[in-house]
Order: C-alpha cells, then structure tokens, then sequence
C-alpha cells in the first residue's frame, strides 16, 4: 500500500503523487463510502488516498481508501441541490486575489469570500493586483479595506505582478502550505500562477503529459507544486465557492466581528436585523466611520451591509 496526493482529476482517472515523488494515474475501486457526505466525486484534489500498485510500467493504480480530510470546499450540484461537488481538501489558506480597478472587486464579493473561508475553516488572505494603477482613490480604498478587515483578522496585501512590488512578500506566504487561489477572471491570477511556477508556461503547451492533456483544458480544481515548497490549487471553473450550507441563523457565526458580540443579544436566536436588544446592532459604525469611531463601533458598517445582503440571498426555508 502507498500512500498519495491527489493533484487532478480527469472524469473516472486520478492524477496523483506519492510521498516519494512518482506520478500515479488512478482509478477508485469498487465503493469508497465517505460518512456523511452525499458528494458527486468522491475524492477531490488534496485528498490524501491509499493506492495499490495495478501496472507499474504504465504506473497505473487502484484507489483502495481515502484519508480524512482536514478541512474541504464544496459546491452545489448545478443539476441536484442535494449533491455537492468537493472542489478541493487540506487547505491551509484561501487566497483571494482582489483588484481595486479594471476590473473592480466589489466588497460583497469579498465578504461571501470570506464567508466561505470562515465556514470551511481555511484561514483567509486578501491580496490585492495592480498595485501600480492606483491613483490617490485607490491608495485610500485600499487603506481603508486594509484597516476593516485587518480589524477583524485577515491579512491584506497589496502586490502588482507588472512591476512585482510585494510580490515577494505573498510568495513568502505561499511557503509550506497549501492555498487555495480565487479571484474574478482579469485581477492577474493567471501571471502570478506563472510567475509561482515556472514551468507552468510549458506544461500548458505539452498536450501529452500526465494525463494526456494541457493543464488549462480542464475546469476543475487542479493542484502545483511550487518551485519552493508549498502547492497551490487553482479553481478555473469556480467563479466564488457558494454559500451553500450555510442557515441563516447561521451567517453572523461567520462574521468574527459578529461572532463576538452575539452572545450579549437578548434572544439567542436574534438574527441581527431589528430585534430588541440586539448588541451586533449597537455596535455598528455610521457608515462615514473614522478610524477612532472604529474601536467604538466594531461592526463596519459595509460589513453589516454584506451580512444583510447575504442573508437575504440565503431562502428562508434553508437549503
Ligand atoms: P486572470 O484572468 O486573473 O488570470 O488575469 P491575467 O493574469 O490574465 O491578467 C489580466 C490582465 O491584467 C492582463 O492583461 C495582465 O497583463 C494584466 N495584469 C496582471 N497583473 C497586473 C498588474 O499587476 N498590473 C497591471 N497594470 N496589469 C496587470
Ligand atoms: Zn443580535
């Protein structure tokens, strides 16, 4: 028994890699049962599995078992909304790459990211491109987002891949671990994951690799190794992961700044909206906050705003 990586996965094949290095091609045998997951793949990408040798020539094998995850990514089934497809497993870090202009990164987005991140229990990161298109308006955008979320625990970075200031402090944060990479199409994720890895602008052009297909023919989630140590995962074909397990009672778990508050609401099934003795309420910013309102009123006001505009996408009847 050898035990592997899940890097890609191409219909009923696995590409994986074992502790030593060597590439597998893999196919699941028989049922692999996963407790409590009614799942359409049941192995994803960073899934540690269990592998029988089948054709060492050709350096085929069976999936005889699968590890257990310590944290995944899921979304709903587009044709079933009871099944759920795992993007990706054993991440470390989410990082989402963010633009302040062309295109613009609008802050719902950001915070049903960071959602997400927080439900999936993957520490977030925000890094934002472009770097070296702002004017004065931006500078203080980003100041200002900086200040909010860094208030709440996330980190924020600012980067340009044109003239690759900051870049070096994001690829130091890359180091030994795995990270799941986001980002709206046009924020530069394709030239920082060339830039990560080298050989990537290669691999692309080789059409029999691995398994038989160029690294940007597929949709799904796909795991790199880094030139350093550390792996990253990129999701094509996922635009932001859904909100889709996530009650609404549930939602203000989500928000730290919220987290901390709601046990001082007067009913504990407050939903924050406009209960009596709600202490998220009380605690929200005017919406022109300076920062020494900021220690007074913990909840940002824009951050209040997503938790409403999020809890009204969310049906009332649950998932
Ligand atoms: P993706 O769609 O997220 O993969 O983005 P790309 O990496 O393809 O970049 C989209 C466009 O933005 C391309 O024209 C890049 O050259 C440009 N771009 C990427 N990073 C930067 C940056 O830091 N500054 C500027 N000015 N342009 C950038
Ligand atoms: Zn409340």
């Amino acid at each position: 028994m050898i035990k592997a990586l899940v890097y890609r996965s191409t219909g009923n094949w696995y590409d994986l890699k074992d502790e030593a290095g060597r590439q597998w091609r893999a196919r699941i045998k028989g049922i692999l049962r996963i407790d409590g997951i009614t799942s359409t793949n049941p192995i994803a990408v960073g899934d540690w599995v269990d592998i029988e040798p089948e054709n060492e020539l050709e350096n085929t094998a069976m999936i005889t078992a699968i590890r257990d995850r310590n944290n995944y990514i899921s979304r709903q089934s587009p044709h079933n909304k009871n099944l759920h497809h795992i993007v990706a497993s054993n991440l470390d870090q989410s990082l989402l790459i963010a633009t302040l202009k062309d295109p613009r990164t609008s802050q719902g987005f950001i915070d049903r990211f960071l959602v997400a991140s927080e439900a999936y229990h993957v520490p977030a990161v925000i890094v934002f491109n472009k770097a070296d298109t702002w004017k004065k308006k931006e500078t203080e955008q980003f100041e200002a987002w900086k200040d909010m979320y860094e208030a709440i625990g996330y980190k924020v970075m600012s980067m340009s891949m044109q003239t690759q200031n900051g870049f070096a402090e994001v690829q130091h944060l890359l180091a030994g671990k795995t990270t799941l990479l986001s980002g709206h199409s046009g924020v530069g994720k394709s030239s920082f994951l060339n830039r990560v890895l080298p050989g990537l602008a290669l691999s692309t052009k080789e059409v029999s690799g691995w398994s038989g297909k160029g690294m940007h023919t597929t949709t799904f989630a796909e795991m790199f190794d880094l030139s350093h140590d550390g792996r990253v995962i990129d999701t094509p074909g996922v635009r932001e992961f859904g909100i889709v397990h996530i009650p609404r009672q549930e939602l203000s778990h989500y928000f730290p700044e919220m987290r901390s508050l709601m046990n001082q609401c007067q009913f504990n099934n407050c939903m924050h909206i406009n209960e009596p003795g709600c202490a998220v309420k009380a605690n929200v910013s005017d919406l022109d906050i300076t920062s020494d309102q900021s220690s007074k009123y913990p909840v940002h006001a824009d951050r209040y705003i997503s938790y409403l505009s999020i809890l009204e996408s969310i049906p009332e009847k649950g998932w």
